[in-house]
């Protein structure tokens, strides 16, 4: 049988890859392709609206539910403590873990945070993640999410890409719902991926799509 084709999707946190791509990877999924995610932190302090001291073992329950509503085939955890991520960067270590999980599943696309993040964080995970692809001469995509800028700053330079998730939405909200315990405590996250889903929408002549920067 004919390998799956695998998309992976690299971020800080166990909620950043829905609030980003949460629709598209549902969509590829859908379309019969693998989705891998890594999550490099358990999220203990991470987003203003997350709740503090929620258990790893809820985030890791609810990131794993969030993965099987958008069909998504498993998610690691690197468990690397928030703020210190740059240090990080020059851990081979975990260098090596990623391109062994790259080398196995050879995606032909790479989600990640965008280099101008306003998150620390997530800056740093764009980092290692760009110095690996260019250690492995790496052949495929590498689209950079947002998952909160309220604006748009210097990474107007890099081709905007729209992908239609106007199936795939409602996917992207009840996988959101998965983290309960975290963000739905408060309400703008949630309207801001509505409000975002839609405008990008409008920009993209559907009801519902996802923006992401063309980084290699
Ligand atoms: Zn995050």
């Amino acid at each position: 049988m004919e390998k799956k084709e695998s998309i992976f999707v690299i971020c800080a946190h166990s909620d950043d890859q829905i609030l980003g791509p949460g629709g598209t990877l549902a969509k590829y999924a859908k379309e019969g392709k693998e989705i891998f995610t890594i999550i490099f932190s358990y999220g203990e302090t991470s987003h203003l609206w997350l709740k503090k001291r929620v258990s790893v073992e809820i985030r890791v329950k609810e990131a794993q539910a969030a993965d099987e509503v958008i069909g998504g085939s498993g998610v690691v955890f690197f468990g690397i403590k928030e703020g210190k991520f740059f240090e990080e960067v020059e851990n081979k270590d975990l260098k090596d873990r990623i391109k062994k999980l790259l080398d196995e599943k050879k995606p032909s696309r790479i989600f990640t945070h965008v280099p101008d993040d306003v998150h620390e964080d997530h800056r740093a995970v764009y980092k290692i993640v760009n110095e690996i692809l260019d250690e492995i001469n790496y052949k495929g995509d590498l689209l950079g999410f947002e998952v909160w800028n309220a604006v748009d700053l210097k990474k107007r330079h890099l081709p905007k890409v729209y992908i239609d998730i106007s199936d795939t939405f409602k996917i992207k909200l009840k996988a959101l719902h998965c983290f309960k315990s975290q963000i739905f405590a408060m309400l703008p996250p949630y309207l801001g991926v509505y409000i975002k889903a839609f405008m990008n929408g409008l920009k993209n002549d559907c009801k519902y799509a996802e923006k992401f920067y063309k980084i290699k």
